[in-house]
């Protein structure tokens, strides 16, 4: 083997930094509480709203997303208060053990692995039980299901006294959630996912129904307090420490969304979602989810194959990271995330090197050539 090519991440998170994150993130540190630092603090909350599509404000909590999920339940929910998890994966797991962990009583709608939730499996919950809060994931990335936020949030509008709080970690800032028009209450995004940085930031919002609530909540809480980073982001600066280096990169982050436009920046993910898939078909392999999201591809191997062999060699080889399955998943999905840097020639390259894995694996697929990837590219 020649050389080995550069590293390239394509997991659903974390994903390959764009240079000039890379870049701002070797500058040297500055302190937080300069004119300097406090321009880019405000320039930075002034952008976050807009990926949200709400005109609350977003938060930035140094923690990753799991934090950002806390600070959605803590806010807004009392101990003992009924709620429902819709869990169709790994991280509804983590909704439902994060409850019971705050002592709410969750009402598990579980959903099989790979399918999306509908409106009619969620009604009879809340015609049942006099339930405070719905938790959902966006895009569940455990399976690559996209849920469907928008028709979610539409029916639990009417009720006056459910919020609807969504995890929207592989979704916000990959693909439009459209938090105020869908009747999103509390929304969190994550640095390592469809932000484009590294792991280390959550980002949270609260609309004003969950607002009026969040005041008169019992649930004890401390560091993720909203109230108390509402009031600090007012004068310009944050409650504890600010992530200077991650909020510099953030900056950037948005300025590179800012300059190609949202809807652009939207469409770049939705078309390396689209590439995968027709690679993936043309080879002859099966797409896991039934309903799957723009920001991350899973896909089925023949069975009797190890998925996780597959990503090892992928990596070792190639020195290309993509995922494997979760608990029941594990050894047979792989999983392509399409947030992050990601240049056409990096897809054009790991498709490329998928099929020099699994003639080694014995995988059977109908080849694809490079030539062919340009073509759909150019069409
Ligand atoms: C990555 C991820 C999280 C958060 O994981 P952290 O490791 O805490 O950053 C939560 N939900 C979803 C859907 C995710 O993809």
């Amino acid at each position: 083997m020649t050389d080995k090519q550069p590293y390239l991440l394509l997991a659903p998170g974390p994903v390959n930094l764009h240079p000039k994150v890379r870049e701002t993130l070797s500058d040297p540190m500055t302190h937080h509480r300069t004119p300097l630092f406090d321009k880019i603090l405000v320039r930075t909350l002034e952008r976050l709203p807009p990926i949200f599509h709400t005109t609350q404000r977003v938060y930035l909590l140094s923690c990753t997303g799991s934090g950002g999920m806390e600070a959605l339940m803590v806010n807004t929910c009392n101990p003992g208060d009924e709620v429902v998890v819709i869990n169709s994966g790994k991280f509804g797991e983590r909704w439902v053990e994060m409850g019971r962990a705050f002592q709410l009583k969750v009402h598990e709608l579980k959903i099989p692995w790979g399918e999306a939730c509908s409106v009619d499996q969620l009604r009879p919950l809340l015609e049942k039980h006099s339930i405070r809060a719905v938790f959902c994931q966006a895009t569940e990335t455990s399976t690559a299901v996209k849920h469907p936020i928008e028709s979610l949030g539409t029916f639990l509008k009417p009720y006056s006294d459910t919020l609807f709080l969504v995890d929207g970690i592989t979704a916000v800032g990959a693909y439009p959630i459209l938090m105020d028009e869908w009747g999103i209450d509390g929304l969190v995004a994550g640095s390592q996912k469809a932000f484009m940085l590294p792991t280390g930031m959550s980002f949270v919002s609260f609309s004003q129904k969950a607002w009026q609530r969040i005041p008169k909540v019992t649930m004890p809480r401390f560091y993720y307090d909203i109230r108390e980073e509402d009031r600090a982001n007012k004068k310009g600066e944050t409650w504890f420490s600010s992530n200077v280096s991650l909020i510099k990169a953030l900056n950037v982050v948005l300025t590179l969304i800012e300059e190609k436009g949202l809807e652009h920046h939207y469409q770049e993910i939705q078309k390396r979602a689209r590439f995968a898939r027709f690679c993936l078909q043309h080879f002859g392999l099966k797409l896991f989810p039934q309903s799957p999201s723009e920001s991350v591809t899973a896909f089925c191997l023949p069975t009797g194959i190890d998925s996780q062999a597959v990503r090892s060699t992928l990596e070792k080889d190639f020195n290309i990271t993509i995922m494997g399955g979760q608990d029941q998943l594990k050894g047979k999905i792989l999983r392509i995330g399409h947030m992050g840097y990601i240049e056409i020639a990096d897809q054009i390259r790991l498709m490329t090197s998928l099929q020099s894995v699994f003639l080694q694996h014995q995988v059977p697929f109908i080849p694809l050539s490079e030539n062919e990837m340009l073509q759909w590219f150019k069409s």
